[in-house]
């Protein structure tokens, strides 16, 4: 039996909530043919610490960095503009953009609306001068996200919806203007038969496979943090939700994340 070599496409294990276990989650993973994990970036230190990551696990890092909307809520805007002057020379060492986006829950924007939007409106722009895919980040703000994107045009280089959890009229939004869906723990729950409905209509070619560790646990993982070996459980709720093999899932999932991040998989 050939060796898999599957992809986590988003993940944070660079957070520091992971930090003791690390060694035990990625041979977990790899154990289960998942070898490869792209990261989604949060703000300057999370670049650092993926930087150095890199240089641990060596071929098995996805560089992702970009400006968070929960970054971008708390800091002010001086802090935000250092920040996307810093941003732009790292992007050639990237694969993608991102995370970028807005969060519109209360809770996490507070004062800073204005903010994220003029953010997202500058990381909509580095994207297309550096020409890598996007990692978004929205969330509570579906129709302002396509507004602004209507405004200065998707980037000719796409990118991924994270965590993708809304209705199937969302998930058309997000497909004719040819961005990827990546799908992640949330789907394996029962009750979520919205985002059923979205995996069982949506095209496979925009599907993506990610854990989004070390949070959003499917139920298996629900007690824990969560970590890149729960692609299986999406994977699995996918395929029975298609009549395919969950193998088949992660394979149509990393050949479409090496199409859309020109990964050749080295
Ligand atoms: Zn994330």
């Amino acid at each position: 039996m050939t060796k898999n070599q599957w992809i986590d496409a988003h993940c944070h294990l660079a957070d520091e909530r992971l930090e003791a276990q690390l060694d035990n989650v990625i041979s977990e993973a790899e154990g289960l043919g998942i070898h490869f994990f792209m990261q989604g970036g949060v703000g300057p230190e999370d670049w650092q610490r993926q930087r150095d990551l890199a240089q641990r696990y060596p071929g098995k890092i996805g560089l992702c960095f970009g400006l968070h909307p929960y970054w971008v809520a708390a800091h002010d805007e001086d802090l935000c503009e250092i920040a996307l002057d810093q941003l732009a020379p790292l992007l050639p060492h990237a694969l993608g953009i991102g995370e970028m986006g807005l969060d519109f829950r209360p809770h996490i924007m507070k004062d800073s609306r204005e903010r994220q939007i003029g953010v997202f409106e500058q990381q909509l722009e580095l994207a297309e001068a550096v020409q890598k895919p996007m990692v978004l980040h929205l969330v509570q703000a579906h129709e302002e996200a396509l507004r602004i994107m209507d405004i200065w045009g998707v980037p000719a280089s796409k990118g991924i919806v994270h965590s993708f959890n809304g209705s199937w009229g969302k998930a058309q939004d997000f497909l004719k203007r040819g961005l990827y869906l990546s799908i992640g723990g949330p789907v394996v729950w029962d009750q979520n038969e919205k985002l059923h409905q979205v995996v069982k209509d949506m095209p496979l070619e925009f599907l993506l496979l990610e854990s989004d560790s070390p949070d959003q646990p499917p139920p298996r993982f629900k007690q824990s943090l969560n970590q890149p070996a729960s692609l299986w459980d999406v994977a699995g709720k996918i395929g029975e939700i298609r009549g395919m093999p969950a193998s088949e899932i992660l394979e149509i999932s990393t050949e479409n994340f090496k199409r859309l991040f020109h990964y050749d998989g080295n």
